[in-house]
């Protein structure tokens, strides 16, 4: 009896493991639709500067506009796409993207730098670096303004096509920046000899404050050795943004400054202009480049 209730139970979680294949698969099926009908585009998040009391860069941060279900955030897709590849394809459009949005803005007199996630199976494609560079080339941009966000985990991964990817893009003078410092484990040694351009302080830290107050400054210390740009994430109050001031941070970024917004939306607010024109709402589906 015991054995036929564990064959129930088997059959049952069987079945589940089933039920969420079939769901996964679905949403990689839809995911594709997305991203080929302009569905995944990215929305921007300002980096302010705390040394020119502006917002000198945005960071962009994929998100899915679906017709029906709004506005669908990273944690639902980017799992999947890294699993299945699709990845590759959503950060190449991402970049597209993105880069294009800088060049309008500039030319519409904005002057803002930008930076882009680029997940490890992207850097270990063979093809990461000349894309990245033709992108820039088509577009005329300037590679120092645009910024490439990896994580820590990469500095421990010794694949030698990752490695190439990165020298590369960095000799074109694309800058390097270690996203989510202080949740991974790094190589500290590695870290020095890879020379980046910035270090960003993980919120997990940020909000620890004052409890995390004497590491937190140990990274600062750090990060001012190696003379990269210190961006403090995360940063939701005031109290954690008159922190990172007084204690170096060169850019703040957070919720407190504002949330990730459409690239109309932080067009707005790079103006100064606190209202958004008529009509226009968060989600809506917007043509490629405001
Ligand atoms: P991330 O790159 O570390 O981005 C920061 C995340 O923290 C964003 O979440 C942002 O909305 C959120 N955030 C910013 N300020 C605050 C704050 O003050 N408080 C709190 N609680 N959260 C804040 P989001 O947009 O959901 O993105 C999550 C992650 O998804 C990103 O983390 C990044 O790892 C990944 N991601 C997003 N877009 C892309 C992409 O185009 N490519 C790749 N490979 N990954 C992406
Ligand atoms: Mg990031
Ligand atoms: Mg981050
Ligand atoms: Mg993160």
């Amino acid at each position: 009896e015991a054995k036929a209730g564990g064959r129930n139970q088997y059959r049952l979680f069987d079945e589940s493991m089933r039920n969420q294949r079939e769901e996964e698969l679905q949403l990689l099926s839809d995911l594709r639709d997305a991203l080929r009908d302009g569905q995944i585009v990215p929305y921007y998040q300002p980096r302010y500067s705390a040394t020119a009391q502006r917002t000198v860069a945005v960071e962009a941060l994929a998100r899915w506009i679906h017709p029906e279900r709004g506005l669908i955030m990273p944690s639902d897709f980017i799992p999947i796409a890294e699993k299945s590849g699709l990845i590759n394809q959503i950060g190449a459009s991402m970049l597209e993207q993105v880069v294009r949005q800088r060049c309008a803005w500039e030319r519409r007199g904005l002057d803002v730098s930008v930076s882009v996630n680029v997940s490890q199976r992207q850097l270990c494609e063979a093809d990461f670096a000349a894309m990245v560079q033709r992108i820039l080339h088509d577009n005329g941009c300037d590679p120092s303004r645009l910024e490439l966000e990896v994580t820590e985990t990469l500095l421990i991964e010794d694949n030698p096509v990752l490695s190439a990817n990165l020298a590369k893009v960095r000799r074109l003078g694309i800058r390097i920046a270690i996203d989510d410092f202080g949740t991974g484990y790094s190589n500290l040694a590695r870290l020095n000899e890879m020379s980046v351009d910035c270090i960003k302080i993980d919120r997990s830290l940020i909000q620890g404050l004052p409890r995390n107050e004497e590491i937190v400054r140990l990274v600062i210390a750090m990060c001012n050795f190696m003379q990269v740009t210190i961006v403090a994430e995360g940063i939701e109050t005031l109290a954690e943004a008159e922190w990172a001031q007084r204690h170096g941070c060169h850019e703040l970024q957070g919720y407190f400054y504002s949330r990730p917004v459409s690239a109309m939306e932080a067009e707005c607010l790079m103006r100064g202009q606190a209202a958004l024109p008529q009509g226009i709402r968060p989600g809506r589906l917007e043509p490629r480049e405001w």
